[in-house]
């Protein structure tokens, strides 16, 4: 009785592992480019093509600024916020709405100007 069990096991699990025309290949992963989509794909062929940073989510280092050579806050909106770190010591971002326009003044006198980007669609 046991040996007919095991029989009809084994006979059912070889049904379970039959082999399809529609094999997969496993010896090759696919490159997450070939997987990508819409923006994600736009922003691996961006590195690719060496920009880092095509959203320009990376920090700005600051400089000596006047209201006629501000630093300039690349956006493809009608305003961004931004953050600066007034004194090199200090603990705390202070956060302010630059808009299109003329250019705004931080209380420690850096100067900001946005410009308009060409915003990375998806298409
Ligand atoms: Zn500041």
């Amino acid at each position: 009785m046991a040996s007919l069990c095991s029989r009809l096991i084994l006979r059912n699990s070889r049904r379970a592992f039959s082999y399809s025309a529609a094999r997969c290949d496993l010896k090759k992963f696919p490159e997450p480019l070939e997987l990508a989509t819409g923006l994600e794909k736009k922003e691996l062929l961006a590195h690719l093509a060496g920009n880092d940073d095509p959203f320009m989510m990376g920090s700005i280092k600051k400089r000596e600024t006047t209201k006629d050579n501000p630093i300039i806050i690349p956006s493809a909106f009608d305003s961004r916020l931004i953050g600066c770190i007034c004194e090199e010591e200090q603990t705390y971002v202070c956060w302010m709405w630059v808009h299109a326009g003329p250019p705004r003044r931080c209380e420690c006198g850096y100067w900001f100007k946005l410009v308009e980007k060409t915003p990375i669609t998806a298409q």
